[in-house]
């Protein structure tokens, strides 16, 4: 490890929602911003596409989607 600066290149926002008398007051949601790309993937909601959503994203972005990561590895 050779002292990569750890910055901040994306926001995950999750709302965990409201359950109450049986029903969804406020429904579970959550979007990621990545700041490198300018892109947000979401909202997503509903408890089990939140929960699916969190646990991949950080990951799939960058791998997948971030426009930022597969161009600057070159371009910079
Ligand atoms: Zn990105």
């Amino acid at each position: 490890m050779t002292g990569q600066r750890q910055e901040v290149m994306a926001a995950l926002f999750v709302d965990m929602g409201v359950f109450a008398s049986d029903r969804w007051v406020r429904e579970p949601r959550a979007k990621y911003e990545c700041v490198r790309c300018q892109t947000t993937e979401g909202p997503v909601k509903g408890a089990d596409r939140v929960a699916e959503f969190v646990a991949r994203i950080r990951t799939d972005h960058p791998a997948n989607n971030c426009t930022a990561n597969q161009q600057g590895a070159h371009a910079a």
